[in-house]
């Protein structure tokens, strides 16, 4: 008879607006016992246990409460959190909505989150979610951060529409998104095919609010990686404007504060004439720092839950189809052009959107592919996406490909994107 292991719980009593930070490694658990807490926005629920699994956070409580952790989880209490002025932002983006709810032409908050990495731009993103769907407000959120991929996989630039707050075990993995494929974590490697997807993601979110007013009064909430300097900065001043931003909230960063708001507010203040509000925020002193190796393995744990599940509870299946049968096109522009190959006095330029065709290959071997609804080649760069493959074998002899899919079944489209991200297990 097998016997079920002993559960040893440590008791942590926080006060009000205390947050216990706590490290776990590998599989934990954690309970409210007594009192209200909240995970990033998302009120846990009375005595039930979340399993957790390789993750940093903070639980904080509003009016103090009682948490239990099992004896495996790293944690202590803080009691200086920025709490208040996150709050804030979210009462700043109530009033906003209050204030337009009759205002059929009028826009919801539309907010960006600005700052370098690691000061808690996805976590804020997180909390004002949270608030929002408290509320029964149906916000847009959208992650412009291909480095790590919150909502799918890194590489890929998505939306979602939120109707509840973030789950704590799950994440973003069960909201329905617009997901545009960039294909690489870097934003320097097709900058204008990043424009493009960010303008296709916007006008996306765009016909969801003309349909629902619900969803155009709710507004949204953009997170944006942490690359402020020179070519960083200028995709932020772009997405700002493609997607009609009209509060930036800085975390973390004097300068970029100031650009910003020199730039997007005449009054550089909160309340200038051009409706902009650029807000600075202070950094959380219990956001983690994470070195390069740390964020490489939560983009590779992120590739393996998308495939086997974050509990492991799901199981992939090959698919091997003949080269044929596919259609594979790369989202780099690829290398130019021999000049042989061009009228004799023209240069090669590489076209960033111009879509380049690709034979199957060894070198794809371990790339991630994503497979777009596009129903012809031209709309295949805006167009969304279906989800992924793994390429994990390609047979130059059989001219067989063999793709590690989520789920059974023919592939839902022959067109397929490929960039630079590869899933080395
Ligand atoms: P950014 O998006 O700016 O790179 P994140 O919001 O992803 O930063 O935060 C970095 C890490 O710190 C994440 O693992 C997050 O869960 C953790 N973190 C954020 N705020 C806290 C906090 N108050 N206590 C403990 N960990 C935190």
């Amino acid at each position: 008879q097998t016997q079920t292991p002993q559960i040893t719980w440590v008791p942590y009593t926080l006060k009000s607006e205390d947050e216990l930070r706590f490290e776990i490694d590998k599989e934990a658990k954690i309970k409210l016992a007594d009192g209200t807490a909240e995970y990033f926005g998302t009120e846990l629920a009375l005595n039930r246990e979340y399993t957790l699994n390789n993750v940093k956070g903070a639980i904080f409580s509003w009016k103090g409460c009682k948490i239990e952790v099992t004896d495996n989880v790293k944690a202590y209490i803080s009691n200086g959190t920025p709490m208040l002025s996150y709050a804030n932002i979210h009462s700043i983006m109530d009033q906003h909505r209050m204030s337009i709810l009759s205002q059929k032409n009028q826009q919801g908050p539309r907010v960006l989150i600005a700052g370098p990495t690691d000061v808690g731009k996805s976590t804020l993103a997180k909390i004002l979610m949270g608030y929002s769907a408290r509320l029964g407000y149906n916000p847009a959120f959208i992650d412009l951060d291909p480095g790590q991929g919150s909502i799918t996989l890194p590489g890929a630039l998505c939306a979602s529409l939120i109707d509840r707050p973030v789950d704590i075990e799950e994440g973003l993995s069960n909201t329905v998104p617009f997901v545009q494929y960039y294909g690489h974590t870097s934003l320097d490697i097709n900058p204008t095919l990043f424009k493009a997807q960010i303008q296709s993601l916007g006008i996306s979110v765009d016909k969801r609010m003309e349909q629902s007013d619900n969803a155009r009064v709710s507004g949204m909430i953009v997170n944006t990686c942490g690359w402020i300097e020179g070519l960083g900065y200028e995709l932020l001043r772009e997405s700002i404007n493609l997607l009609r931003i009209n509060i930036i909230v800085v975390i973390d960063n004097e300068k970029l504060y100031s650009d910003l708001s020199r730039e997007f507010s005449s009054g550089g203040g909160n309340n200038s004439s051009s409706g902009m509000k650029v807000m600075k925020l202070p950094k959380s002193g219990g956001v983690y720092l994470r070195s390069a190796l740390f964020r490489k393995q939560t983009r590779m744990q992120r590739i393996r839950e998308y495939f086997y599940g974050i509990q492991g509870d799901l199981c992939p299946h090959i698919t091997i189809v003949d080269f044929k049968d596919v259609c594979i096109f790369r989202t780099g522009g690829g290398p130019p052009a021999p000049s042989t190959a061009l009228p004799i006095g023209s240069t090669s330029v590489i076209d960033p959107l111009a879509l380049q065709e690709i034979q199957p290959s060894p070198e794809m071997l371990h790339s991630v592919l994503a497979i777009s609804y596009a129903k012809n080649s031209q709309s295949l760069l805006r167009s969304n996406v279906a989800g992924f493959l793994y390429v994990s074998d390609i047979n130059m002899e059989t001219k067989k490909i063999s793709f590690l899919a989520p789920c059974p079944g023919d592939l839902p489209s022959k067109f397929l994107l490929m960039g630079t991200l590869k899933w080395l297990e």
